[in-house]
């Protein structure tokens, strides 16, 4: 089923149509790197934070955290779990429940209202943005591509090989596909990829998040009906693509995540159950009602 309120996607509309005199490339690369008003911390240099490298796994813990996008309306209520470095986590719920709100504070497109969220043990408020970007890969339902050729679409602009490139395509199975397009990597690419399948998109998407080597991957995952020939090989990148990082998956279809570590399950912004997909079915809650609701919608 589509999803008809799509409030990450909405963001990025509104965001993008503020950048409306920028290039698609600096709108993007806004959007994924610095899309806030939020400001460095003064001190953000004298941290020591760099005692990881970006491409180990990283530990993401919320404490006592409370958010609302109005004052003293919360969203997100009390919210205390920690996720190991590693660990894939996928949030659940309802549409509404606050998924989403916690994948933006992780960004810091806000900041919590109250608690902490902190990574690796140091508060995200601590960090350096460009830290944080470099940490942490998002994937957005669709991937955001813009009118420019393939290979600007996976480096963002960025300085990456020719040779980085290839490897990022090859590891997350779309450099077959790419190589089939009339001019291959130099293929020009039309605003939102509408020349692409879905599922094309989506492996692309996976494709710019692999060639920046995060620790930390979150991934929202498409909701449009993905084409029969890609869905496997979706399954496949991804699973490749969450080896050794730790990651938190919005699920949407709840048949992709019974591979997951662990299900964070949510309503109205509060956790109300936790644990593996058997555990979830075997205790008869919201988790259960929800999936059986969706294998009837199949
Ligand atoms: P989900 O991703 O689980 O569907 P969200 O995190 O998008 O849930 O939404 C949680 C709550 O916050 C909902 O009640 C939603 O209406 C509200 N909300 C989401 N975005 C905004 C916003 N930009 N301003 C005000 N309220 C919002």
């Amino acid at each position: 089923a589509q999803r008809l309120f799509d409030p990450l996607r909405q963001f990025a509309d509104k965001f993008t149509a503020i950048q409306a005199g920028f290039t698609a490339i600096e709108r993007i690369r806004d959007l994924l790197n610095e899309p806030i008003e939020i400001r460095d911390p003064e001190n953000a240099e004298r941290v020591q934070y760099l005692t990881r490298s970006t491409t180990l796994p990283g530990e993401i813990r919320f404490k006592q955290v409370w958010f609302g996008y109005k004052p003293d309306e919360y969203v997100l209520q009390d919210l205390d779990f920690t996720i190991r470095p590693g660990e894939k986590v996928a949030l659940v719920g309802p549409t509404g429940a606050g998924k989403s709100s916690i994948i933006r504070l992780l960004c810091r497109l806000y900041d919590v209202s109250k608690g902490e969220i902190l990574l690796d043990g140091i508060n995200i408020r601590d960090l350096p943005q460009s830290e944080l970007r470099r940490r942490m890969a998002v994937i957005l339902q669709d991937g955001f591509l813009f009118a420019g050729d393939v290979k600007s679409n996976i480096t963002l602009g960025e300085d990456y090989s020719f040779a980085d490139i290839q490897q990022a395509a090859k590891n997350t199975n779309v450099a077959q596909l790419i190589e089939q397009l009339p001019q291959g990597y130099d293929t020009s690419l039309r605003e939102r990829g509408t020349n692409l399948s879905g599922g094309q998109r989506q492996l692309l998407a996976f494709a710019r998040a692999a060639i920046r080597d995060p620790g930390i991957l979150i991934l929202d995952e498409a909701t449009a009906n993905l084409d029969v020939g890609t869905e496997a090989l979706i399954q496949d990148a991804l699973d490749k693509l969450l080896v050794d990082r730790t990651a938190i998956i919005i699920a949407h279809r709840l048949s992709t995540i019974r591979n997951v570590d662990r299900i964070l399950v949510l309503k109205q912004g509060r956790l109300v159950e936790q644990g593996s997909h058997d555990e979830l079915l075997a205790k008869a809650g919201l988790y259960a009602s929800l999936y059986r609701l969706q294998m009837l919608e199949v």
